[in-house]
Order: structure tokens, then sequence, then C-alpha cells
């Protein structure tokens, strides 16, 4: 196991509850919620002080169990000395400074984007995993450990095919993509050992050998070059 870096967090229980205060003005606990808004406030003056960080975690908040589901994820990753940085505990009372801080986390991003598929589609995770991609030039992954949303997300779904992020069905198979793409930013050539080269439909497309999702798709049309 390598060093733990982790940036601090809410327990899932602390994030759920302040998630629905402000999303809903709900509270159950207010012993817990008081105890959670004191932390976030402290954990986001933390968060603005950062200057890297490895990978961003783009998430759902529909339920607890999305956000347990993450934290799994979140230790997991850091068990290999990753710091990551999760917005699902990012609660403030305003949504133009959770914004702000998450496209300032992303700025800080080093090795890529995760996005955990969790338990329901939602639109907010999916816009970050772009973001980061399209903006920043970030690698980006995807983790979808449900067989049918794993199906769709690395087979159909039109950002794997436009985008090219690695679809991961397991964590391992994640944390080895993660390396592969830190390796390849690093100017290793791992290029011809980790990807391979296919013509599919006409057009060279380049395949992550540990999760066989496409990475690139090139324009040119090797059948027909005026279908470009
Ligand atoms: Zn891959």
């Amino acid at each position: 196991m390598k060093t733990k870096i982790k940036l601090p967090r809410l327990t899932p229980e602390q994030a759920w509850v302040l998630n629905q205060y402000v999303m809903c003005g709900e509270t159950h606990d207010k012993e817990l919620l008081g105890k959670a808004q004191k932390l976030n406030e402290e954990f986001i003056d933390q968060y603005w002080k950062t200057t890297s960080v490895d990978l961003y975690l783009a998430l759902s908040m529909r339920s607890l169990e999305d956000i347990q589901g993450a934290e799994s994820i979140c230790n997991r990753l850091e068990d290999e000395g990753n710091t990551v940085y999760n917005p699902g505990n990012n609660c403030t009372t305003s949504r133009y400074l959770k914004h702000d801080l998450e496209k300032y986390m992303l700025s800080k991003t080093k090795k890529g984007v995760v996005m955990d598929a969790g338990t329901k589609d939602s639109g907010g995770k999916f816009m970050e995993l772009c973001f980061g991609i399209l903006v920043h030039r970030l690698p980006g992954f995807m983790l979808a450990e449900n067989e049918k949303q794993y199906k769709v997300y690395h087979d159909y779904h039109p950002i794997s095919i436009l985008l090219g992020p690695h679809v991961c069905k397991t964590q391992e198979s994640l944390l080895a993509c993660i390396d592969i793409e830190t390796d390849r930013r690093a100017g290793y050539n791992g290029e011809t050992k980790e990807f391979r080269d296919e013509i599919i439909d006409g057009r060279r497309t380049t395949i992550c050998k540990n999760c066989d999702s496409i990475i690139r798709r090139y324009e040119h049309d090797l059948r027909n070059p005026r279908r470009c």
C-alpha cells in the first residue's frame, strides 16, 4: 500500500444531511447538521488553498448510497497514494460558490476526472467529466460497476464515443487505466504496449488494452476520403 494522502471531507452521513438541508431545507438531525455545517466551512477554506490534486471524482448525490459508494472509491484511490477531491462534500448555501470551487479544483487536477456511475443517471457528473476532458485536456475515466450500466457506458454512450474516456467495470481496472494514462502523460513510451490500433468501419481507432474502451477515433475515413 502506498502513502495515503487525504484531503479532508465529511463522512457520508454528514454530507447527506447537509445536502438534504441545502437542496430541500430538510433536517431530521439538528446536531449532525450543525457539526456538518461547521466542518464543511473549515474544509472549504482548505480546498481553496489546495494547489494540486491527483483525481477529481464526479458523482451523483441522489441518495446516501451514492455518497457511500463514492466514499468507498475515494478510499480505494487514496490507498494507491492518490489525492482525491470529492465535490459531493462541497455543500454550500451558494450554488455559485459551489460551482466556482468545482471549477477551481478541476483546474488543479493532474491525473484525470473519474466519474462514478452510481445508482442513477444524473447530468451534473457528465458535465464535470466533459469539462475536465475538453477544457483541461485531462484523461477521463468512468466507473460503472453495475453490469447493465457498464454495457451502455462502454459500448453506446455518446460521451464514450465522442470523448473516449476509459470505461471500467471494477475499481482494479480503473486503477490500472489511471496508471496507464499517468505514465503516458509523464512521457513514458507505453503507447504501443497499452493501446492497440484497429480499423473499425473504415477509421483508425485506438483502444485501451486494459478496459477495451475506444480512446480515439480518427477523423479520416480510409474507405472514402471525402467522408471525413
Ligand atoms: Zn483503459
